[in-house]
């Protein structure tokens, strides 16, 4: 059940399942056009009154075309959110999950890929050029460059699979992290992966 406008924090249980089941809720209400959640400051408000409980952590991409918060209609002190170039992890994004996990007691991860991601197109020019691109944005590429390769550059879908390969090893990244393995392996915190659909809204789970 969803919680209700006025009440941000996390839904009853507090396990990833519970946790899972509200994030796709959220983005079917958005999907429908039926979102339950305006972001007004009413509900900055009621969030800014008390403690932040957050019921998730959603890594996404900086593109702005998927809006985190908006996608999963969710509301103030939800979900935590970070956004880096083709969600590729540092140390600052690592500690910043291992804050809300450890320190927060949030039990879902989510890492969102989407389509036609620029930094994944990225990784596949600087790998067929030869060349990386410089700068930091050279963190980028080469943490994206071993998906495109387990891939292959001679195949024609190499940029959507590629993406769906390196969210499914950012969530093995994760799932191996030094302070998230042991709530991990317990079963108090999952750790997903996802993809985005840029047309239609949706949000789709990865196995993996
Ligand atoms: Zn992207």
């Amino acid at each position: 059940m969803a919680p209700a406008p006025d009440e941000p924090g996390r839904p009853a249980g507090g396990t990833p399942r519970a946790a899972l089941a509200e994030l796709l809720a959220g983005n079917r209400r958005f999907v429908s056009g039926q979102p339950i959640h305006g972001h007004d400051v009413t509900a900055a408000a009621a969030a800014a009154s008390g403690d932040q409980q957050p019921y998730a952590v959603v890594l996404g991409c900086i593109d702005s075309r998927v809006p985190l918060e908006a996608i999963f209609d969710q509301t103030f002190g939800s979900i935590c959110v970070i956004r880096t170039g083709g969600h590729v992890l540092d140390r600052a994004v690592l500690g910043s999950i291992e804050f809300v996990v450890g320190q927060l007691g949030v039990p879902l991860v989510m890492v969102l890929g989407h389509e036609r991601c620029g930094a994944v197109a990225a990784a596949v020019d600087a790998l067929r050029a030869g060349e990386r691109p410089g700068g930091s944005l050279t963190h980028l590429v080469d943490q994206i460059a071993p998906a495109v390769t387990e891939v292959g550059l001679a195949d024609p879908r190499v940029g959507p699979l590629a993406t769906r390969r390196h969210v499914l090893r950012t969530v093995a990244a994760l799932r191996a992290d030094d302070l998230l393995a042991a709530p991990v392996a317990a079963g108090r915190v999952g750790v997903v992966g996802a993809l985005y659909d840029l047309a239609t809204g949706t949000v789709t789970l990865l196995e993996g």
